[in-house]
C-alpha cells in the first residue's frame, strides 16, 4: 500500500526562506513587527471574533444564541437587529412577532429607554451578570422595561431570578413507543433524569424555597416513573381498568391491551419533548404565585434531551405557599 504522506518534500515548506519580519524576540519589537500588526488588525476587524451558532445561524454572543434557540423552540417568529418601530433608530436584537423587542446583553440609555417605552412595543432586557452569579443564582437577568421601577410593590423592581433543582430523586425510567419511527416503533425504555428551573421575582430573597419546590417535582417524577408513554391517538378502546392500543409500523401491526395505571397517554407522540411538556404540566400549577416561568430539562438516556421553558399565566386563585 502506498502511503500518501510519505512524500519526499514537505509541501508546507516554502521553497525559499522568507526574510523574518520579527526583528528579534523581545516583546516590544514583536508587537511592532509587521506580522503581528497584521494579525492585530485582523482581530480588530473581527476576523478572529468568536461566533455562536444556533439553528444554523451565527450570533454575537452565547446569550444571543440561547435566546434564538429559545424563541425557535417556542415556534415564535422574529427578526434580528430590527428597528423597534418605523423611523426609530433604536434596534432590538430580536423583534418577536413585531410586538416584543428583546435587547440582549446591553443596557439602554435613558433616551433609548424612553424611546422604547414610547414605541408601544413590549420591551424585555436580558443580560448575563457573571459578577452576581453564584451556585444558587445563574446570573441571568430578565427584566420587563414596563415594570422597571414600577414602585414599592414590585419585589425587586421587576428583577427576576432563577433557581434550579437537580436531584438524584428526579431520575426515572420509562418505556415508550414511537410508531412513526423505525427503531423506536418497538416498545423500549430509557433511564432518564430531569432538571427543573424556576423563574420568578424573589420574595424575602427567595424565588421559591427549595424545600417547597423539591416535593412538587419529586411527586410529578414518581408519577411518571416506570410508565409506558404513548400518544392517545393510538387508543382504540377503553375499559374501566385498561386501554387498547393499536398502530401500524414498518415492522407490521401492533395491538396492545395495557393497564391504565401504568400508561401515560400524551396528546402528541411520546417523544422526550412531549414528555417534558407532560412533566411541566404537572409541576407548573403547583408553583407559588411569584413564579413566572418554569423550565424543565429532560434527558433521554445520557448526553441528549430537551429543554422547555414555559411562562405561567397570571393565576388568581392560588396563594403563596408557606415558606
Ligand atoms: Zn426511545
Amino acid at each position: 500500500m502506498r502511503l500518501a504522506c510519505r512524500q519526499s518534500r514537505n509541501p508546507y515548506k516554502p521553497k525559499r526562506e522568507a526574510q523574518s519580519t520579527v526583528p528579534n524576540r523581545r516583546a516590544k519589537d514583536l508587537l511592532e513587527s509587521i506580522q503581528i500588526l497584521g494579525q492585530l488588525e485582523g482581530l480588530d476587524k473581527g476576523g478572529y471574533a468568536r461566533t455562536y451558532q444556533a439553528g444554523g445561524r451565527a450570533y454575537r454572543t452565547g446569550l444571543h444564541a440561547a435566546v434564538a434557540e429559545l424563541l425557535d423552540s417556542l415556534g415564535l417568529r422574529y427578526v434580528l437587529d430590527s428597528p423597534i418601530s418605523e423611523g426609530l433608530k433604536l434596534t432590538a436584537d430580536f423583534l418577536v412577532d413585531g410586538r416584543t423587542a428583546i435587547f440582549v446583553g446591553r443596557r439602554l440609555s435613558r433616551a433609548e429607554g424612553r424611546s422604547a417605552r414610547g414605541s408601544g412595543k413590549r420591551c424585555v432586557l436580558i443580560e448575563m451578570s457573571a459578577a452576581r452569579s453564584d451556585s444558587l443564582d445563574s446570573g441571568l437577568r430578565v427584566a420587563d422595561l414596563a415594570r422597571e421601577g414600577d414602585g414599592a410593590d414590585a419585589p425587586i423592581a421587576g428583577r427576576r431570578q432563577t433557581i434550579f433543582l437537580d436531584d438524584p430523586s428526579f431520575n426515572f425510567d420509562y418505556a415508550h413507543i414511537l410508531p412513526k419511527t423505525e427503531k423506536c416503533s418497538v416498545m423500549h425504555g430509557h433511564t432518564s433524569s430531569a432538571l427543573i428551573e424556576i423563574v420568578g421575582s424573589p420574595v424575602d430573597g427567595m424565588v421559591v424555597d427549595f424545600n417547597d419546590a423539591k416535593p412538587i417535582v419529586k411527586k410529578a417524577i414518581s408519577d411518571l416513573d416506570h410508565k409506558l408513554f404513548i400518544s392517545e391517538r393510538y387508543v382504540t378502546g377503553r375499559t374501566a381498568t385498561h386501554v387498547d392500543l393499536s398502530f401500524s409500523t414498518v415492522h407490521g401491526e401492533f395491538s396492545l391491551h395495557v393497564p391504565k395505571e401504568t400508561t401515560v397517554l400524551l396528546e402528541g407522540e411520546a417523544t422526550v419533548e412531549n414528555l417534558a411538556q407532560e412533566l411541566l404540566r404537572r409541576i407548573a400549577p403547583k408553583m407559588p404565585q411569584n413564579v413566572e416561568a418554569v423550565g424543565v430539562y429532560v434527558y433521554e438516556g445520557l448526553n441528549k434531551g430537551t429543554h422547555l421553558l414555559a411562562r405561567l399565566h397570571a393565576r388568581g386563585a392560588e396563594t403563596r405557599r408557606k415558606r
